[in-house]
């Protein structure tokens, strides 16, 4: 730290990403992108034309991007804002509604960077203890009188709550918004998008990096009310109007038009998690239900952080959580057939090693 940090971030401790590592071709389950690369559509778009056009700033509004999502969602322009990743989406809807006095509330197993944005913003937050099993308490959030923020399905346990709850959310705290951040929505959960329709204090937040396999060019976008949209357009062009880069905007357009691509993609992310969290339950795994593309799991005769170990030292690399309560779990992210069977594989070699198989 150098003597110059302003003070109020002296204390400010940082999310720290899943590790991208250089070097050493492991089969990486640790961070949920994707195994597929982005649609063909994208990869034909991203031309000598596109990038010569680099000379040039990008649409600051984002028409064309926004237009299609709309389209797509059955919104208007006016309802949909983009971001340099749905995490800036995030960054600035803690920064334009929750301060020291509205603050927020979200689970205390989460997102980690909920945590970091509320700190770094010097929001007044409550985290709310999951239940037993690792599902929301829907009624924790009834009527809390602060802005709320919820993961659905929710990170890292992949477990869902209902569209029914979720609204009964909503509708009990109508002077606050509430986040529903959808990451991992388009693997078998069920968006609440469309309760945008129908109440004013709903932001949904979405994100291109997991099932639309274009992670590396940080793009998310949110959909609200016209109101909350022109609030966060009101922090985007306070602070970078030009947050989304001219080939991300093509390849987010691309993207979308490719709609075969994607939902055969995330087809088979589902039958794999399927397939992958069988053969984990048969090695005597605990596995939660998942929605999304990674299974949350746990073997009752080794602890996390040593199977994390035992399996990155086999080339396999996933992402475990140093925290109480989820410390003996892995999360797993679904990658492809081939990938799964390598890390079954490890994992049956340390389950031998160890005598347990
Ligand atoms: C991955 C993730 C995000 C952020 O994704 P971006 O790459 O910034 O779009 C947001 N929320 C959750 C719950 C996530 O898992």
């Amino acid at each position: 730290m150098s003597r110059f940090l302003s003070p109020r971030f002296s204390a400010l401790e940082e999310y720290i990403p899943g590790e991208q590592p250089r070097g050493f071709d492991y089969v990486k389950l640790n961070t949920n992108e994707s195994p597929f690369p982005p649609s063909p559509l994208v990869i034909s778009r991203i031309n000598d034309a596109e990038v010569s056009n680099l000379k040039l700033y990008p649409d600051p509004e984002c028409k064309e991007l926004r237009e299609k999502l709309a389209d797509y969602y059955g919104f208007e322009r006016e309802n949909i804002v983009l971001g340099n990743g749905s995490d800036e989406i995030l960054s600035m809807a803690f920064m334009a509604f929750c301060d020291s006095s509205t603050g927020c509330v979200f689970p205390n197993i989460s997102y980690g960077f909920y945590k970091v944005y509320a700190d770094l913003y010097g929001v007044d937050y409550t985290e709310i203890p999951l239940k037993e099993d690792f599902s929301i308490n829907a009624a924790d959030y009834f009527a809390t009188g602060r802005n709320v923020v919820i993961a659905n399905p929710n990170a890292p346990t992949g477990m869902s709550l209902s569209s029914e709850k979720i609204e009964e959310i909503i509708k009990t705290n109508p002077d606050r918004v509430v986040l529903i951040d959808e990451a991992y929505v388009d693997f078998g959960g069920k968006s609440v998008v469309e309760l945008v329709h129908k109440y004013d204090n709903l932001l949904v937040v979405r994100t291109f990096s997991k099932s639309r396999s274009l992670a590396g060019a940080r793009l998310g976008f949110g959909i609200a009310s016209k109101e909350i949209i022109a609030d966060l357009e009101k922090i985007r062009f306070s602070n970078n109007p030009y947050n989304i880069n001219r080939l991300t905007l093509t390849a987010g357009i691309a993207s979308v038009e490719d709609d075969t691509y994607f939902k055969g993609n995330i087809q088979k992310i589902i039958n794999t998690r399927s397939r992958t969290a069988e053969n984990l339950k048969k090695r005597g795994f605990t596995v939660l239900d998942s929605d999304a593309n990674f299974v949350f799991a746990k073997h009752g005769c080794m602890g996390g952080r040593e199977l994390y170990m035992e399996l990155k030292a086999r080339g396999v690399l996933v992402r475990h959580f140093d925290k109480p309560l989820i410390g003996d779990y892995l999360r797993i992210t679904i990658g492809t057939d081939d990938q799964m069977e390598k890390l079954i594989g490890a994992l049956d070699d340390i389950l031998k090693t160890e005598g347990m198989l």
